[in-house]
């Protein structure tokens, strides 16, 4: 499946929590704030949202990640738009 995760760089305060849980989809940059990874790595370069093919487990695995955030920075979107998370 295709997701969009989404950082908010202006509610990340670099706690690294989803970094612990998801590393392979999240990396602090040097201003301490997270960037979004695919599979561990950066095509195009660095930045704050972006598109990912995964599956169920790596999915799970990235919500865990969002979920941990406690400034809920992450925001996770469906490949229709939808919102998966937070659901606020
Ligand atoms: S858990 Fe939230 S606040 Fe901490 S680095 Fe990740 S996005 Fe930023």
């Amino acid at each position: 499946m295709k997701i969009r995760v989404v950082v908010d760089r202006d509610l990340c305060i670099g706690a690294a929590s989803c970094v612990t849980i998801a590393p392979e989809t999240f990396q602090l940059n040097d201003e301490n704030l997270a960037v979004v990874l695919d599979h561990g790595t950066e095509p195009g370069g660095r930045t704050f949202e972006r598109t990912l093919e995964v599956n169920e487990e790596e999915y799970e695995n990235i919500l865990l990640g969002a979920q941990s955030c406690p400034t809920l920075a992450i925001s996770i979107f469906k490949e229709d738009g939808t919102k998966v998370f937070p659901d606020v």
